[in-house]
């Protein structure tokens, strides 16, 4: 049965409507920090409800906090389980000028098996994969068999601003028994994939500012401290040579034998892994989905452009760190404060906003996880990857800690998509095999109870 749902999902993919449909999509110049954002906004939001509403969703629109929400409801039955899905509309800006072969970001361009195209790929693309399976499998089965909820935001790309309040105050109109939502890569483009969660994001700046205005290096070098060379050494307390963080709490001590089990043999990053890299003891796949990172972003001291021959009067640096769900997330501003201050550096000092993404994952073993894993299997014949993290950003905390769902991703994009770049595409057969995916997966919640999933 769900070799039929594959083959319905990704025949209506393959249809010209499709391809139609993924130009309007494209079309609609959705940059969240343009100047005409809100026009192109209330346009995007249009279209993606008349297309609902074609299926039998009632929706509302909601502002918070300047983002726009839809909320859509398609019910069947109070009895049934009620899936919640997850879409943004909006995109990064469209980098007009830097495509190669002069291509439009706002044009759907084919170029043999590749689509290109502004939010093809994140996340207009897989709104459209998983609008279009819920379309085969109302065509398939007369009904989905479940009640969905799609909440569309327009407003992922500058920080989901609103999300949160939005979703805490609304939990009636998003009450659900589990989130299936699509965003973000799978492991690579032909790996059925699935994610549990996601890393959280922090950056710290660090200065150390040792005087006004630089000195003579040869008048004054050996007789005075160079903040740029003592920031360095700061910075490689903090992570190792190897590029392991030096930090126990901004770590999450230890990883679950069943966190583990499921990245067995799981290759991270597309392939592209400096394999003597990162926390010692850790595959590549632990270290990028199930511990945490530190990166240094920028470093600056002196006048890189045209450097003089002077001792900078200071340095700075700035730190960011992805850290894994099992985080302790209240203290790591205290404990970078704690660490340098142990190792001589009180006087540089710490900025930072706190957390711009919080962690937060669906246990691996929990049933729902079980369960979708169990309808992908059926659907394509093999077992999908299953990820307890993606190593990027999300607003996975919003559904799982605020809205207490159980939060399982089936990403349709792959690592080399160049979203957020110029260039963004996807292979076609990715995005018509996803179609047949989801069918699949959509499939497999019919017949099965609420308390199944939660
Ligand atoms: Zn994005």
């Amino acid at each position: 049965m769900s070799a039929a749902l594959f083959k319905a999902g990704k025949a209506r993919a393959e249809a010209p409507a499709f391809r139609e449909r993924m130009a309007q999509l494209v079309a609609m110049q959705t940059d969240a920090k343009a100047g005409d954002a809100a026009k192109w906004t209330g346009a995007c939001l249009d279209l993606m409800a008349g297309w609902l509403a074609d299926l039998g969703f009632v929706h509302e629109r909601h502002m918070a906090d300047s983002n726009a929400f839809l909320v859509a409801r398609r019910t069947e039955a109070d009895d049934l389980p009620t899936v919640l899905t997850y879409s943004h509309g909006d995109t990064v800006p469209g980098m007009a000028g830097d495509w190669a072969e002069g291509r439009d970001p706002w044009t759907l361009t084919e170029d043999g098996p590749l689509w290109y195209g502004r939010g093809i790929a994140d996340n207009k693309g897989q709104f459209l994969v998983n609008l279009t399976a819920v379309e085969a499998l109302l065509e398939a089965r007369g009904s989905l068999g479940f009640n969905l909820v799609w909440l569309i935001e327009m407003g992922e790309e500058t920080g989901s601003p609103g999300l949160a309040e939005f979703c805490a105050e609304h939990g009636d109109l998003l009450k659900a028994d589990v989130l299936i939502a699509s965003d973000g890569p799978r492991i690579a483009a032909d790996t059925p994939t699935l994610f549990l969660g996601a890393r959280g994001g922090v950056t710290y700046r660090l200065d150390l500012k040792r005087r006004n205005g630089g000195r003579h290096s040869g008048n004054f070098g050996g007789a005075l401290r160079n903040p740029a060379i003592e920031l360095a050494h700061a910075l490689t307390t903090i992570v190792d040579r190897r590029g392991a963080v030096q930090i126990p709490d901004w770590t999450p001590g230890e990883i679950p034998p069943a966190t583990r089990a499921a990245l067995e043999g799981v290759t991270p990053a597309g392939g592209e892994v400096d394999e003597d890299w990162g926390a010692e003891g850790l595959t590549p796949a632990e270290r990028v989905c199930a511990w945490s990172s530190a990166e240094v972003l920028a470093l600056h001291a002196g006048h890189p452009p045209a450097p003089v021959n002077a001792i900078p009067p200071e340095a700075s640096a700035w730190v960011q760190l992805r850290y894994a769900p099992g985080t302790p997330d209240a203290g790591l501003f205290d404990a970078l404060r704690t660490h340098l201050d142990a190792h001589g550096y009180e006087d540089v000092t710490i900025t930072s906003d706190g957390p711009a993404f919080r962690a937060s994952a669906t246990p691996v073993d929990h049933p729902a996880v079980a369960l979708v894993a169990e309808a992908a299997t059926q659907t394509v014949g093999q077992p999908p990857a299953i990820l307890p993290s993606l190593g990027g950003s999300l607003p996975n905390d919003i559904f799982r800690d605020i809205l207490g769902l159980p939060t399982i991703w089936v990403p349709h994009s792959y690592p080399g998509c160049s979203q957020h770049a110029p260039n963004e595409h996807l292979p076609k057969e990715l995005l018509f095999e996803a179609t047949g995916l989801m069918t699949g997966i959509l499939g497999g919640i019919a017949g099965l109870r609420p308390e199944d999933l939660r």
